[in-house]
């Protein structure tokens, strides 16, 4: 396995056009959850060299952005096996739902999806 860090975008160019994932709020380019879906959720979502999937599993929809390091307190280290998002940038809040496969899916694993779109109370 490489290192588990995604790809961090840098400087301001385009970044409008960045994507939070709609599961696991990580920022990435949307050319980049195409060629390596998203390192977190991947086996879910199932984005890599899937425009459609890109589209409809992340959102340009999302406010505040955080550098997250350590990120072993998730919900979705429940269903990780790694129990921890890679370190990368995150979306503290973001807008949307997954699409219904990816819901039956996690509920198929015993997993109640919460959507992103509240702030966690932690
Ligand atoms: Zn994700």
């Amino acid at each position: 396995m490489a290192t588990q860090t995604a790809i961090i975008p840098t400087g301001s160019k385009g970044s409008k056009q960045l994507r939070a994932c709609l599961l696991c709020s990580l920022i990435q380019h949307p050319l980049d959850f195409r060629k390596y879906g998203c390192p977190n959720c991947e086996e879910l979502m199932q984005m890599k060299n899937s425009g459609d999937r890109v589209t409809v599993c992340t959102t340009t929809h999302y406010d505040g952005v955080i550098a997250v390091i350590n990120t072993e307190k998730s919900w979705v280290a429940k269903w990780q096996r790694t129990s921890k998002y890679v370190r990368g940038m995150y979306a503290i809040r973001v807008r949307g739902r997954i699409p219904e496969d990816v819901e039956h899916e996690l509920e198929n694993r015993g997993i109640r999806y919460r959507p992103r779109d509240q702030m966690d109370q932690e």
